[in-house]
């Protein structure tokens, strides 16, 4: 576990300080410490599936069973997860006033489960936490799909209209972005005057496109990640460190 430079620490402090409106753009790099491994870090997810394409969901029954085994499989490590440092910090931005918005990749919920008022919260891949029908996208619970198939594998049927493709309210690969928050989150991006992306390999598109959004509009941008991204020669201040520990000194929080 590598510390982030004390200097780059107090250089965040003074941005955030200067800054009128901040806007906070994270990845799975901000639930590690509380729990959830991320893509692609050693012996994160990528390296024990490959995520399934949202053609191959469609197409095949097959795929879809794979899909509730693997969320129900790594569903005691979410349910057990709480938010740690790093999102507390970031809720404390924003109960402030300091942030305007979070717009995360995450699907895990905690940055609403560590008080930041859903308004605030732009999911850009949805939200793992609650299932919906892609044939009339009704929202249902997981509770009693996992029920009925952890008990024999039986596949969720919509209440609402008999579609058989059900599925997280997550986005996967190869899935269209929701419109209206790539448009919250393009609105915020554009007002902000600092942007601060935790977390993230930066990576993936559309998402990765919003840090660069920001510093094209004259806002300052800051990546904070354990390990260089691919966008780290547009960023004003790059810290390379642990993202609870840093975030908690620069903004003071426990
Ligand atoms: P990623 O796995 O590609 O990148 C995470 C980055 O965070 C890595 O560069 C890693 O070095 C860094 N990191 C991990 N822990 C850290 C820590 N404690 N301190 C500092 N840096 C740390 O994740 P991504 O860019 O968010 O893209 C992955 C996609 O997978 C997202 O679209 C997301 O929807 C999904 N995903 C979500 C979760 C979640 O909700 N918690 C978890 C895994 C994957
Ligand atoms: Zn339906």
């Amino acid at each position: 576990m590598a510390f982030a430079d004390q200097e780059d620490v107090k250089r965040l402090r003074e941005l955030i300080a200067g800054a009128e409106s901040v806007v906070i753009f994270t990845g799975a790099g901000i639930s590690t410490e509380s729990g959830i491994p991320d893509f692609r870090s050693p012996g994160g997810l990528w390296t024990k599936y490959q995520p399934i394409d949202f053609r191959d969901f469609m197409a095949s029954e097959e795929m879809r069973r794979e899909s509730w085994r693997r969320k129900f499989a790594m569903d005691a490590t979410m349910n057990a997860a709480e938010p740690n440092r790093g999102h507390r910090a970031v809720a404390q931005l924003v109960e402030t006033g300091k942030a305007s918005a979070v717009i995360t990749q995450n699907i895990d919920g905690l940055h609403q489960v560590s008080g930041i008022p859903d308004l605030q919260v732009i999911e850009l891949h949805g939200n793992a936490t609650y299932a919906k029908c892609l044939g009339c996208g009704a929202r249902h619970e997981l509770a009693p799909i996992k029920e009925a198939f952890l008990a024999d594998e039986t596949m969720p049927i919509c209440q609402s209209c008999g579609s058989e493709y059900m599925k997280t309210a997550t986005i996967s690969f190869g899935q269209s972005m929701p419109e209206d928050q790539m448009t919250r989150a393009q609105r915020e991006t554009l007002a902000c005057d600092l942007f601060i992306a935790i977390g993230s390999s930066l990576v993936v598109y559309p998402a990765a496109g919003f840090p660069v959004m920001a510093k094209q509009n004259g806002a300052g941008m800051v990546i904070l990640n354990r390990e260089p991204t691919d966008l780290d020669t547009h960023a004003d201040l790059v810290i390379n460190g642990e993202i609870g520990p840093t975030l908690g000194d620069a903004v003071a929080v426990n």
